[in-house]
Formats: structure tokens, sequence, C-alpha cells
């Protein structure tokens, strides 16, 4: 008998949040579940990893018979990464993040710890899927965990090695308009709000903007028009079509990297 795939579940919301179960459960139909997650919610933490401070982990309550559940007192990465190390019985075949309320579409996915979780996934040679429902209500995480679950299964099958980024519109799962392979939007839809409390402090949220310019053709004209959006991501930062121009910007490379010892001189740094 071939073993089942084993599939690291985890969040950035925290091992109680109801759309990490619904998600794990989504995915348990076709593979073996542990449940590695952040004891805490640890949204917009992006890739951060916990350096300066001990990383302490323990056993937690499952929801779903079967599977084991581990909660990290760090990030949705330090979570990836301490449970491929620490926890998994055996190779893990995948990953899967989320369902976080909120979407990661356009420039959220730079802050999105549903999405960097995944990407620890990926950039480990794991095909990766991270779900968001497009509200904060929790009214349909069930029905993203379930089509969330249906694409991490097909994207399992079909040996590929990609993060994918499925955002889902919070609608029953019979009305969706449809699924749409679409590109992240270049567009923020989200800012950061200050708060200021009574002392002077601030405190900053999130705040979804009311209305936005929909780039066409992106996950958030998906999710906009009541489609499943799914976005195949990479971590590629560079700008290709900027290497030629930042060559000849930069010019003279040796007279960049001559004469520290004038330049220490006249340093007024002490
Ligand atoms: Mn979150």
């Amino acid at each position: 008998m071939t073993q089942r795939p084993l599939i690291l579940a985890t969040n950035d919301d925290g091992i109680e949040a109801p759309g990490l179960w619904h998600l794990a459960e989504a995915v348990s139909h076709f593979a073996d579940v542990i449940i590695v997650a952040p004891a805490f919610n640890q949204s917009a933490m992006s890739a951060a990893v916990t350096l300066r401070r001990d990383l302490e982990s323990e056993r937690a309550y499952s929801r779903l018979p079967g599977v084991d559940a581990w909660q990290v007192n760090g990030t949705p990465t330090d979570a990836v990464v301490h449970g491929l190390r620490h926890f998994a019985p055996r190779h893990v075949d995948m990953v899967v993040s989320g369902v976080n309320p909120g979407p990661n579409v356009g420039r959220e996915i730079l802050h999105s710890g549903t999405v960097m979780a995944a990407m620890q996934g990926y950039l480990r040679g794991l095909p990766s899927v991270a779900a968001s429902l497009s509200s904060f209500d929790d009214d349909h995480l069930l029905d993203a965990a379930i089509v969330a679950g249906r694409i991490a299964e097909r994207l399992l099958a079909s040996g590929q090695h990609h993060l994918l980024n499925v955002n889902v519109p919070d609608l029953d799962i019979s009305e969706y308009q449809g699924v749409r392979v679409a590109a992240m939007a270049d567009m923020a839809v989200s800012r950061v709000v200050d708060i200021t409390g009574e002392h002077g402090s601030t405190r900053r949220k999130l705040e979804f903007l009311p209305d936005v310019d929909v780039v066409p053709d992106t996950d958030v004209a998906a999710i906009m028009d009541g489609a499943v959006a799914v976005t195949p991501l990479h971590n590629d930062f560079t700008l290709y079509s900027a290497l030629s121009d930042t060559s000849t910007l930069i010019g003279d490379r040796d007279s960049l990297t001559t004469e520290r010892a004038d330049a220490r001189a006249d340093s007024d740094v002490n």
C-alpha cells in the first residue's frame, strides 16, 4: 500500500483560529496532516524570523482525530521551519497556510504572514498553498477551506512545486463566479491607520480601502467579481528590466571600492 502524502498545515492567526482547522480538515481527505502554527496571532508578520529569544513550542490540543498539532511561540515562518525540522514524522509533501480571514491580494501579499508561511514551503521545494477569504467574517471560512483544499489536491497531483496564492470571495461555494488564474495586482488595497492613545501612544491597524481602481485581470479584480483568484507566486524580487539601467548609473565600479582610507579619515562618526 502506498503511503498517503503528508501535509503541514499552518496559518498566521494562531493555532486557535477556525480557518486553520477547516483547511486542515479539507486536505485530510487526500493526505495525512500535521499542524504546526503560531501560538498567538501573527498577522502581518510577513516572513519574520525570531532570533533574539528562545523559540518555545509544545503540543497543542487537536480538534481533528488523527491529526497531531503543535504551537510555536513565534512567527508563521518560525512555525513552518521548526515544524519541518522537528515535528514532521516523515518527509512533508506540501505546506498549506490559512484560511486567513481577510484577503491577501495586491501588495497586501508583502505583509502577509499567511502567504510567507506558504513561501517557506516553496523555498524548500515543496508545493504550497496560501488560502485567504476576502472577508473578516467567519461565515464562509468553511467554503474557502473546501475550495482551497481541492486546489491543493490538484497541485499535489500535478507534481508541480508551485506556490499558489488562493483568495476566495465571501460567498457560498455555489455562488462563486468561477475560478480565475490571475496575476497579483500591483496596487495597494489597504493602508496603515494610526490611532493615537490617551498618553500619546500610537496603535496601528490595517484598514482596507473602500474604493480602489481595480487593475483588470488581477487577483483583486477576481475577488471583486466574486471569483476565486489563484496566483502562482515566486520569491525573486529582481527587476530584470532595470539591470541594464542600473549598470549604467553605477558606472565605474572600481572607484566605488577604492580609497577607503581617505573616507575613514574624513568620517565624523565616532
Ligand atoms: Mn491573519
